[in-house]
């Protein structure tokens, strides 16, 4: 019914969607979803043998599945001369090829499983700043899965549908501050063009409606942050029990500066619209877990081996198990981790694989001539150089020219910005023209991401 409803105009979708708040949540909640949400509660107890059983278990059934529904497996399994016997377990899946957004796009009927019928496909298209977008399709399975998964993360910090405010990519051109979905139990924050106005408005917002949870982009609350922590309001605004964060590279010092204006827990996990990995931010360890039930995560290097070693750079390459219409096996993410290495060991306990940190996508690094990769995390430093800067953007326009975007807040000084290029000259080893440009603003796409890194080089 909720499907119906929300193909309905707003003006009806928003008393209709009010109307089904009302109902026992049973009679919403379909029993997949439910029963999933059963089956992570006890998968969580689970240790590394379950773990990985479970792990090999779904990755057979995946790839007997794909080598006899999907032609472009079928086709791809015979040209490489591999049986399905072959795939054991998840170290086997270096036998088979890697896939990416272009041999999807241009193989996309191929990769729907003939054993699905239209009726039963969603069809997504991700956005796409670089290489345009991709259209692809999953189920409804996908989906109560992909929903049982973020009930799970969020339900340890205490969420159960309680309200929560949201400052995310909802932007609109009309001036109104915000959206409030009943149903969903969500108050949408305009994020257009967001300034000093609009802050005033949403901590006014927080104090009437004092929603104990909110998600956001990194950059987009940090913002609020800053506001935050620059007037002194921190201890005259009701608190939340959990932030979530995602969508965006989490930097410490947006963490840091979060914090000192909220004082409460802030997570952040690591997705993406494919689908095809999911990891969590653990405040005890301080790294991000793989969440294993969601599917298989290699992080390899430039020549596509297997690489655990400490702080090295890896790519993200994730297989779903929760996507039997549309199956994606060894999906290049083009986005980057940095490893905890072998030696690394769970401060809580917990029996998952753990990373330190998600740089985020290639296209986001610095990048110099002899082909050496700066993750956006050395702007980590950069708080402590200039303290009094709202927003940042480092474009680097070839190999030589790195422009550095500030837009200062009153007290920025001069010499902050010299320290801080200063500063970044000596964490790159290449010498560049590092040059500062003061700005009003920095122009967000329209899904209002913030990317602190943009590199114009053509790889
Ligand atoms: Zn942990």
């Amino acid at each position: 019914m909720i499907r119906i409803i929300k193909k309905m105009p707003n003006r009806m979708k928003v008393p209709l969607l009010y109307a089904a708040s009302l109902l026992p949540k049973n009679l919403i909640e379909n029993k997949e979803y439910k029963d999933y949400v059963k089956f992570l509660a006890e998968s969580e107890l689970w240790d590394s043998t379950q773990i990985s059983e479970f792990q090999n278990m779904q990755l057979k059934l995946l790839i007997k599945h794909a080598y006899e529904n999907v032609p472009y497996y079928t086709e791809v399994f015979n040209e490489y001369g591999i049986r399905v016997e072959d795939i054991q377990d998840t170290g086997d899946l270096k036998k088979l090829p890697l896939i990416n957004k272009e041999i999807i796009k241009n193989n996309k009927d191929k990769f729907i499983a003939k054993n699905f019928n239209f009726t039963q496909l969603n069809k997504i298209s991700t956005g796409g700043t670089t290489s345009g977008p991709m259209e692809f399709f999953d189920t409804h399975t996908t989906v109560n899965r992909e929903m049982a998964f973020f009930h799970r993360i969020w339900n340890n910090y205490g969420y159960n549908d309680q309200l929560c405010l949201v400052l995310r990519g909802d932007a609109e051109s009309s001036e109104k501050l915000y959206k409030y979905n009943p149903y969903k139990k969500l108050i949408s924050i305009n994020t257009r063009n967001i300034n000093d106005h609009k802050m005033k408005g949403i901590i006014e917002i927080i104090n009437k409606y004092k929603p104990p949870y909110l998600q956001a982009y990194p950059s987009l609350i940090y913002l609020l942050s800053k506001y935050i922590n620059e007037h002194d309001l921190s201890r005259k605004i009701p608190n939340f029990k959990a932030i979530f964060c995602s969508s965006e590279k989490m930097y410490d010092f947006q963490r840091d500066e979060i914090k000192r204006a909220f004082s409460t827990v802030v997570i952040d996990y690591y997705g993406h619209s494919e689908r095809t990995a999911l990891m969590e931010y653990c405040p005890i360890c301080k790294m991000y877990h793989v969440i294993p039930e969601y599917g298989v995560i290699e992080f390899l290097d430039k020549s596509g081996n297997s690489n655990d070693v400490e702080n090295h750079l890896t790519e993200i390459v994730g297989t779903s198990f929760n996507n039997y219409a549309f199956p994606l096996i060894r999906y290049q993410t083009f986005d980057i981790a940095t490893m905890s290495g072998s030696n690394y060991k769970n401060k809580c306990n917990k029996p998952y694989v753990s990373i330190k940190e998600i740089d985020g996508r290639s296209g986001d690094f610095l990048i110099t001539k002899d082909g050496k990769l700066y993750s956006p995390t050395i702007l980590d430093f950069a708080i402590y150089y200039i303290p009094n800067f709202k927003e940042m953007q480092l474009v680097q326009h070839d190999y030589e020219q790195l422009e550095v975007l500030i837009v200062p807040s009153k007290s920025y000084k001069k010499d902050e910005g010299n320290r801080f290029v200063a500063e970044l000259q000596k964490r790159i080893d290449t010498k560049m023209n590092i040059y500062i440009t003061l700005v009003n603003q920095i122009e967000r796409p329209s899904n209002q991401k913030h990317r602190f890194v943009v590199s114009k080089i053509k790889k």
